[in-house]
């Protein structure tokens, strides 16, 4: 058998298995859940992915995963959003807290903690961003102070996703009031459950609220707990980042515009004014996918790899926000509600994981090696 009919076969089993495993009320009501039920819902598919073997595909199975490829994770997550299944809601311990202490982790955290996130049953948040620190993420100001045995962090994180229901953190705080910027900085995994937390939650434009506040005030870090060095923090964060920022996401987001997009063209856009405008979309929306299969060809050439994906999120999110924008403007009545909801909900798609801004000066400095 060659590579590509063991890979048909992992995606016909793999489909097989979403066709009877997505829940039917997602699949029919999730218009009229309640935020407590999707998060319900998200939880117990976490678990399922588990049962079914479907959970952390290209993690080593050391480590508790699948001990796949990228692109049988990426394939998996294309048919699953196309199954329209849930995301489950400990994506982010497994975007971005798994390869994160893959690649920089000791053993006893990766033993400690990547079962747990695999199984579905711990939940992580990412505590990276302060009032004054987003885009210029290396002016975190949370400070970690040594005490015995670890570290009393205080200080104020915030748009902190899934916080109120997170049992653990990637923390990005600062050790250091002398040592130079990005030396200053260290990475840590937080118990969220500790008095020294505080949340509160923020309301979103759309309505929902799945970010929080988060306030430290002397939330305790044990030593064993910190990741690399101290004053490492800024590279390790890198590694987060990049993951965030990878094909895994972008193909989940194709999905969804893909849906819209088909939404668009079969029912709101009967014009032939703007026949042009939505192929020009379609097009454009193709080759985020296109883009997405080419760059694992080269996923393991760090550098090359880098390069192929970094521009993606700008893609999916630019094109995502266009579609919503013109299916606003032509003011369908039979998605009305749909198209308010996914508007004002993808105004956010091109600020989180970094804003676009951000992302082109990457690009520039990164990529294309342009003078500053
Ligand atoms: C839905 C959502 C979920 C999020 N979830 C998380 C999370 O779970 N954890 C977390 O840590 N953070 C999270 N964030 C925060 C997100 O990473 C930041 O909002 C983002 O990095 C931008 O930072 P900021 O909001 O402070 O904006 P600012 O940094 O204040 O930027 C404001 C504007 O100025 C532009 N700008 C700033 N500097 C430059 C520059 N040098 N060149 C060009 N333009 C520039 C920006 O692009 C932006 O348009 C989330 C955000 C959103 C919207």
């Amino acid at each position: 058998m060659t590579p590509l009919d063991n890979q048909q076969l992992f995606l016909d089993s793999a489909r097989e298995w979403l066709k009877t495993s997505v829940p039917e009320r997602w699949r029919q009501e999730r218009g009229a859940l309640s935020e407590d039920e999707i998060v319900e819902i998200r939880h117990e598919w976490d678990r399922q992915l588990f049962a079914g073997g479907y959970s952390g595909l290209a993690i080593p199975t050391m480590y508790g995963g699948q001990g796949m490829g990228l692109r049988e994770e990426v394939l998996f997550h294309e048919a699953a959003a196309q199954a329209h299944a849930p995301e489950g809601i400990g994506r982010i311990g497994k975007i971005l807290t798994v390869p994160t202490l893959v690649a920089h982790g000791s053993e006893e955290q990766r033993a400690k903690y990547i079962p747990g996130i695999m199984a579905g049953t711990e939940v992580w948040c990412q505590a990276f961003s302060e009032p004054g620190a987003g885009s210029d993420l290396a002016n975190v100001a949370a400070f970690a102070r040594k005490t015995e045995g670890g570290y009393l962090v205080t200080g104020q994180k915030i748009w902190t996703s899934f916080a109120q229901y997170a049992e653990r953190a990637i923390l990005l705080a600062r050790t250091s009031h002398t040592d130079p910027r990005y030396r200053n900085l260290s990475f840590f995994l937080l118990d969220m459950k500790q008095p020294g937390i505080t949340l509160r939650t923020i309301r979103q434009i759309s309505d929902t609220s799945h970010f929080s506040e988060v306030f430290m005030d002397s939330a305790f870090v044990a030593d064993s707990d910190r990741v690399g060095e101290e004053g490492e923090g800024w590279n390790i964060a890198m590694t987060t980042l990049t993951s965030e920022r990878g094909g895994v996401e972008a193909i989940t987001r194709y999905v969804e515009v893909r849906g819209d997009l088909d939404t668009l063209m079969r029912c709101c856009a009967t014009s032939s004014d703007i026949d042009t405008e939505v192929k020009q979309l379609d097009t454009r929306l193709e080759l985020v996918r296109w883009q997405v299969m080419k760059a694992l060809d080269y996923v393991e050439e760090d550098l090359e790899f880098f390069r192929r994906t970094c521009m993606l999120k700008i893609m999916w999110s630019e094109l995502w926000q266009e579609v919503t924008q013109l299916a606003v403007s032509l003011n369908c009545r039979a998605h009305q509600e749909h198209w308010r909801n996914q508007y004002l909900e993808t105004r956010a798609v091109s600020i989180y994981s970094g804003s676009n801004e951000i992302q082109r000066n990457i690009i520039g400095d990164r990529v294309l090696g342009l003078p500053r």
